[in-house]
C-alpha cells in the first residue's frame, strides 16, 4: 500500500488592508485539498461573525487555564486580546492529509515556524502602500486615530515579510489565489515530501 502524505501546515499573514481574507474566502471555493484552523479568541465578535466558524470566541480566564493545559501550538496577546491557534485539530488534519491554512499574525508565524520548522509560510502584500492607504480609507470605518494605528502597525508587519517562505502581491484576488495555488502544488512535489512515496516502490 501506498503511504500517504501529511497535509501541510500553511501560515497566511498579511498586515490589516491586505485582503488575506478574501483571498482565502476566494481559495474555499475552489475545489483544492484546504482546511482552515478556527482560532481561539478573547475579542467580542462582530456582527456577520459566528462562533465556531470564524473563531471559538471565549473569556479571558478560559483562555488562560487552556495556556496552561498546552491546548495551543501558538497563541499571542494583540492588542488587548488573546488569540490561539488550537494544536490537536491541526494534528489531526495534517495526518489525515489535509492542508490546514493558518490565518494569524506574525509573531505566531514565528512560533509555528519554531514548531514546524518544515511549514509554508506565505505573506499577502497589497500592491502599493497608497493602495493599502486606500483600502483602510475605503472601509469607511476608520476615524483618522484608527487609520494611523492601523498604517502604522501594517508597516510594521511589512517589515517582517523577510521571515516568509513566499510573498503574494494581491492586485487581483483571483490572480493571488492561482499564486497560492501554484505554492502549495510545488511545495506538495517536493522530494522531501513525495520521500515515504518513492520509498514505498522501492
Ligand atoms: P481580527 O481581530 O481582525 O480577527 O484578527 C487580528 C489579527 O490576529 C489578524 O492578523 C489575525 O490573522 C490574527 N490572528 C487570528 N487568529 C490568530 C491566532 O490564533 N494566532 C495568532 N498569532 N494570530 C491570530
Amino acid at each position: 500500500m501506498v503511504s500517504k502524505n501529511k497535509g501541510l501546515i500553511i501560515v497566511f499573514s498579511g498586515p490589516s488592508g491586505s485582503g488575506k481574507d478574501t483571498v482565502l474566502a476566494e481559495l474555499k471555493k475552489r475545489d483544492i485539498n484546504m482546511q482552515q484552523s478556527i482560532s481561539v479568541t478573547t475579542r467580542d465578535m462582530r456582527e456577520g461573525e459566528v462562533d465556531g466558524v470564524d473563531y471559538f470566541f471565549t473569556d479571558v480566564e478560559t483562555f488562560e487555564k487552556n495556556i496552561t493545559e498546552g491546548y495551543f501550538l501558538e497563541y499571542v496577546k494583540y492588542g488587548s486580546n488573546y488569540y490561539g491557534t488550537p494544536k490537536k485539530r491541526i494534528e489531526e488534519l495534517t495526518d489525515g492529509g489535509s492542508n490546514v491554512f493558518l490565518k494569524i499574525e506574525v509573531e505566531g508565524a514565528g512560533n509555528v515556524r519554531k514548531v514546524f520548522p518544515e511549514c509554508v509560510s506565505i505573506f499577502v502584500i497589497p500592491p502599493s502602500m497608497e493602495e493599502l492607504e486606500s483600502r483602510l480609507k475605503g472601509r469607511g470605518t476608520e476615524t483618522d486615530e484608527t487609520f494611523n494605528k492601523r498604517f502604522a502597525t501594517a508597516k510594521e508587519e511589512i517589515k517582517r515579510a523577510c521571515e516568509y517562505d513566499y510573498i503574494v502581491v494581491n492586485d487581483s484576488v483571483s490572480l493571488c489565489a492561482d499564486k497560492v495555488c501554484s505554492i502549495i502544488e510545488a511545495e506538495t512535489h517536493k522530494f522531501s515530501r513525495m520521500k515515504a512515496l518513492v520509498d514505498d516502490m522501492n
